[in-house]
C-alpha cells in the first residue's frame, strides 16, 4: 500500500459509515450514495472530477479523505485466459487476485488475509503462516481494481460478476472486514451483484457461519474434504476445535436461513487420502437429502508438499458414486495454473509471519 496518512480512506466503507462521515463534515446522507457511484460504478477516485460535488466540497474531502486502492505490483496472464495480480500488502508482503473468465460468467477470486493460520495440510496458503488481517479497502480495492481494469463484457456490464473469496486467506477469520466487503459488493450504489453470485468459502469456522447468516447469507462454501473427523482432523486443523457434526449442523441451519439455498461442499482430491469409493460412500452418509452439493478440486501441487493429485479416472468414478447416490457433484476445472494461480496455489509473500497454532484459547485471536 502507498504510504499511510491521516485522511480518512472512503474506499471499503459502508453506505452507512460514509453518512456517518459526512455528517462530520455537516453534509447530507445523499452524498454518500454520490460518492459511491464515483468510486465503484465510475471508477472515479479522484474528487476533482466528481462533478456533482460542489467545489467547496471536493476542496474539504481532497483535505481529510482520500481513495486509496491497493497498488498493483505484478500481473500474470495464462495462457487460458486467467489473470493473476499481486497487490502489495506493505512490510514486503503482497496477496494475490485471480481472475477465471468464461463465456457466462467472470469469477473474480480475492484474497482476505495475508497468509493464514489455520494450517490445512495441503494449502500453499496456510505452509506460508499468518501474517495479518487486509482491511476491507484491501480486500474491495481488489474487486475495484480488476473491474476497472478488465474490459467490459459484451453486453456492457463489468467483467466480473461473480466473486469468491477463495484466494489467500480465511474469509470468516477476517470477519469484521468481510462483512462491510460484502455489504458493498451487494448495493446497488456499487456493483449491486445478488447473493447467489457473491461465495464465502470457509474451512469451517462454525460461530461465524451462524452469524454471517443473520448478518448477510451470501452463498456459502465449505473446505470439507474429509468425511470422518480423523482424517479431516489431520488435513484440515480447525476441525479439532469445530468437528464434521457440528460444522454441518451450522451449515443446515445456514441454509435454511435463506429458503433452503444449496451449500457448497469443497473436496480436494488427494492420491491414495481421501478419494477412494469407501470415501465417497461416507460423504454421501453425511449429505444425503440435505440441500449440499459436492464441489471435487483436482489437488493443486505447490513446492515443500508430498500429497498428489488424484488421477482423472478415479476422480470420475467418485463423481459417479456421488451422484448415483443423487449428490449434485460437480469437478472444478483447473485454471491458471501456468501461472500458479490454481486453488491452493496462491502464496503471495508473506514473511514476518505470526506463527499460531490452533487451540480454545488462540482461536479467539485468529477470529477476533
Ligand atoms: N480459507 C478458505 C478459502 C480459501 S482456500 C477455505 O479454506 O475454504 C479456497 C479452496 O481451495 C478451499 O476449498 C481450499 O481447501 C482449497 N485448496 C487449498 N489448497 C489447495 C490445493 N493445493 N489444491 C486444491 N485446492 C486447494
Ligand atoms: Fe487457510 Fe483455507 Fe488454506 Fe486452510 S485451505 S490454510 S483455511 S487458506
Amino acid at each position: 500500500m502507498a504510504a499511510t496518512t491521516d485522511k480518512v480512506n472512503l474506499l471499503g466503507l459502508t453506505q452507512s459509515d460514509l453518512e456517518h462521515f459526512f455528517a462530520g463534515l455537516e453534509e447530507k446522507p445523499y452524498r454518500a450514495r454520490q460518492i459511491m457511484r464515483w468510486i465503484y460504478q465510475s471508477g472515479v477516485i479522484d474528487f476533482d472530477d466528481m462533478t456533482d460535488l460542489s467545489k467547496m466540497l471536493r476542496t474539504r474531502l481532497n483535505e481529510v479523505a482520500e481513495i486509496r486502492a491497493p497498488v498493483e505490483e505484478a500481473r500474470h496472464n495464462s495462457v487460458d485466459g486467467t489473470i493473476k495480480w499481486l497487490f502489495s500488502s506493505g512490510s514486503g508482503q503482497a496477496v494475490e487476485t485471480v481472475f477465471i473468465p468464461e463465456p457466462a460468467r467472470g469469477t473474480l477470486c480475492i484474497s482476505s488475509q495475508v497468509g493464514c493460520a489455520l494450517d490445512c495440510a495441503f494449502c500453499a496458503t496456510g505452509a506460508q503462516g499468518f501474517n495479518r488481517n487486509l482491511t476491507a479497502a484491501e480486500i474491495i480495492g481488489q474487486v475495484w481494481h480488476a473491474i476497472r481494469e478488465l474490459p467490459r463484457r459484451p453486453n456492457g456490464d463489468p467483467a466480473v460478476t461473480n466473486v469468491v473469496f477463495m484466494g489467500m486467506g480465511e474469509p470468516l477469520a477476517n470477519y469484521r472486514n468481510v462483512v462491510p466487503v460484502l455489504e458493498i459488493l451487494l448495493s446497488d450504489l456499487s456493483y449491486g451483484l445478488s447473493r447467489r453470485r457473491v461465495t464465502v468459502s470457509t474451512s469451517g469456522i462454525v460461530p461465524h457461519i451462524e452469524k454471517l447468516g443473520d448478518d448477510c447469507n451470501v452463498s456459502l462454501a465449505v473446505s470439507l474434504h474429509a468425511a470422518n473427523d480423523k482424517l479431516r482432523n489431520e488435513l484440515v486443523p480447525i476441525n479439532k476445535l469445530h468437528p464434521i457434526d457440528e460444522l454441518l449442523d451450522s451449515c443446515w441451519r445456514y441454509a435454511g436461513k435463506h429458503s433452503n439455498r444449496f451449500i457448497t461442499f469443497e473436496y480436494v482430491m488427494l492420491r491414495g487420502v481421501n478419494d477412494q469409493l469407501r470415501h465417497a460412500d461416507e460423504l454421501v452418509r453425511l449429505l444425503k437429502d440435505k440441500p449440499a452439493k459436492v464441489n471435487l478440486i483436482p489437488f493443486n501441487p505447490f513446492d515443500g508438499n508430498n500429497f498428489e493429485r488424484s488421477s482423472v479416472e478415479t476422480i470420475r468414478q467418485f463423481q459417479n458414486r456421488l451422484r448415483e447416490n443423487d449428490i449434485i457433484a460437480t469437478t472444478r476445472k483447473t485454471r491458471g495454473d501456468d501461472i500458479d494461480a490454481a486453488c491452493g496455489q496462491l502464496a503471495g509473500k508473506v514473511s514476518d509471519r505470526v506463527r499460531v497454532r490452533l487451540s480454545e484459547k488462540n482461536i479467539k485471536v485468529i477470529t477476533a
